[in-house]
């Protein structure tokens, strides 16, 4: 029995009558290891407050107690906090729900999914704070105070204009229990206080030991002395933030609390009301304050923006900002930055930077190539989403314009998917990669007039234009059944530059070596198939395009650039390197056209 006794002292559990509920001390399960993990299972919880909607700064929050929980295999909880109904934004509530949803971060515990700690609304809770609050006052941690808001106003003039800190003069402590308890059942207006001498210090998980062990008063207030003394119970019955916060960590048996570091300067409070209830507090970690580049605190005009602004209009996929968000402050010793939730799931620590985090936007679009090329990489619900939304944007553009002369019985997602899977590397949003790859969308493409690259002199080129026509025509010679990108690949590459000595000067006896006859053909196939844009490898731009788009396309570029070619009898090239290319075309192999 006495070792019974023992145990539960040393383990700190105690029943809470009000929340029926055994609870043990938060920090019993969760010694620390490497990196801040606990060694049991947290418990965590987002708690927000229906008054906006999900913006970067919280979802990063949200995020950081979801991993918590996931990584040592306990539980993540939502409360929704709207104990502030003035402020509350008619279908808030909904949108956190849709868009914590959308970013994967499902809770265990909370609204629509329930829980035995429920329930999870601090508005259906109003009863427990009533009861929480008067514990406190019946045990003198708390005292009703019946001021009016007059009394209040002219107090906190008077201590403004003789230079002295706000606060409250503990007029109502004075009245006696049997008093406050007469006038507060009369129902006299009335709010309650805790009764508070000193915020205590606590160790928080990022910043180390913290606070400023404030006692309640400074020598300054030696005659004139006031105390914080915090609102519990407002006079509209309803409770403050801090009161409904701590009993609901307390009693839904929360063992880590991640939030912002704009709350910090309220911990020392609630470590105060957990010792006024006895309770002990869970482990704080408070993450740092996002920030711009210039240092200005992230807000609603510098990015800050709601999640739709990310997921709806610039089309971020749920996974790259849920990776964005993870690095910010967060570090890791992994050589990628490149995550998705389940691997963040599995890596996840409490490794947290204290400076301010800089966010750096390039780093999102970053994010989202990688992870576009994983999606095309992988296939899946994710990839096909990613076509999906090409081919709205497609059809929406392109309205009108019939394909099916280069579908040729593939369908437009089949299409857009073979596309997707050689270009993904360059996938920022579903519009800017249907006009970056316009041209395969168009059946008359504009190019600009054909210049070459390896010379500025047109009327000059280093690689003849008919030699261009020629090796073009040639890698056309593929037959259906071999019209892919290895093939395309491997007759591009057996060309060897030697045998296309070919110029126009007038001095043309000159053997073009491979690379600049190679990087001319390159640079006129992609002004004959896309009209110079950039987009994938000329092979892969072959095979999606089809065999008869790209034929067509090359004999379009040869009649272009008909104006170019030498006329017989005008000039004749004086080595005949044209006709030596014409005559050695061993390179082609077996694609050689037949004389
Ligand atoms: N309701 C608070 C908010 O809106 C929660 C703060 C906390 O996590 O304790 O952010």
């Amino acid at each position: 029995m006495r070792n019974l006794r023992v145990e539960l002292l040393a383990r700190r559990s105690w029943t809470c009558v009000q929340c029926r509920t055994l609870s043990s001390s938060a920090g019993a399960n969760v010694r620390k290891s490497k990196n801040n993990l606990p060694d049991g299972p947290a418990r965590t919880r987002f708690a927000p407050s229906p008054t906006g909607y999900l913006h970067l700064g919280s979802l990063r929050t949200a995020l950081f107690n979801y991993l918590l929980a996931k990584r040592t295999g306990g539980q993540f909880l939502l409360r929704i906090e709207d104990t502030d109904q003035k402020r509350t934004i008619p279908g808030a509530e909904q949108r956190l729900y849709d868009d914590l949803r959308w970013a994967g971060l499902h809770w265990d515990e909370g609204p629509l999914v329930g829980g035995s700690f429920g329930p999870y609304r601090q508005s259906e809770r109003t009863a427990l704070y009533k009861i929480h609050a008067n514990d406190l006052v019946s045990r003198g941690h708390a005292y009703r105070c019946f001021c009016s808001s007059d009394r209040l106003d002219a107090l906190a003039r008077h201590r403004s204009q003789a230079g002295l800190p706000s606060g409250y003069d503990r007029k109502c402590f004075d009245v006696s229990k049997a008093e406050s308890e007469e006038r507060g059942a009369k129902g006299e207006a009335h709010v309650v206080r805790l009764r508070v001498d000193s915020y205590p210090m606590f160790k928080d998980l990022v910043y180390g030991k913290t606070g400023q062990n404030k006692t309640n008063s400074s020598k300054l207030d030696l005659i004139d002395r006031v105390y914080d003394d915090p609102i519990l119970m407002k006079s509209d019955g309803f409770p403050t933030y801090h009161l409904a916060n701590v009993v609901d960590d307390h009693c839904m048996k929360i063992t880590h609390v991640i939030r912002g570091t704009e709350w910090m300067p309220s911990t020392p409070m609630h470590v105060a009301l957990y010792q006024a209830f006895g309770w002990s507090p869970p482990h704080f970690g408070h993450v740092p304050l996002l920030v711009d580049k210039s240092g200005q605190k992230l807000s609603k005009r510098n990015a800050d923006i709601d999640l739709s602004s990310f997921k709806d209009q610039q089309g971020i996929f749920a996974t790259t900002l849920v990776n964005f968000a993870a690095l910010l402050g967060w570090s890791h010793a992994q050589k990628s930055d490149v995550f998705d939730l389940d691997e963040l799931e599995q890596l996840f620590n409490l490794k947290i930077t204290r400076g301010n985090t800089v966010v750096a936007f390039e780093k999102l679009w970053f994010l989202q190539k990688a992870h576009a090329q994983r999606f095309a990489a992988k296939g899946g619900p994710q990839f096909d989403e990613m076509v999906d939304q090409v081919c709205q944007v497609v059809q929406h553009d392109h309205f009108g314009e019939k394909l099916d002369s280069i579908l040729r019985g593939r369908t437009l997602t089949e299409y857009i998917a073979s596309l997707l899977r050689v270009d993904a590397k360059t996938y920022t949003t579903a519009e800017d990669f249907a006009k970056r790859n316009s041209t395969f969308f168009k059946t008359q493409i504009e190019r600009p007039p054909y210049t070459p690259t390896t010379t500025s002199d047109t009327n000059n080129p280093t690689v003849s234009v008919q030699s261009l026509h020629t090796a073009a025509a040639a890698l056309t010679l593929v037959p259906p059944a071999h019209w892919n990108i290895e093939t395309h690949r491997a007759n591009i590459a057996m060309y060897n530059g030697s045998s296309a000595t070919t110029s126009t000067t007038e001095d043309a006896d000159i053997t073009l070596s491979d690379k600049t006859f190679k990087k001319e053909l390159y640079h006129y196939l992609r002004w004959a198939l896309s009209a110079s844009a950039p987009g994938p490898g000329i092979p892969e731009t072959m095979t999606i395009l089809g065999r008869n788009e790209t034929i067509r396309r090359i004999q379009d570029a040869k009649a272009l650039t008909q104006a170019l070619v030498p006329q017989v009898g005008r000039r004749v090239p004086r080595s005949s390197g044209e006709n030596k290319l014409q005559e050695d075309q061993s390179w082609m192999g077996t694609l050689a056209p037949r004389k």
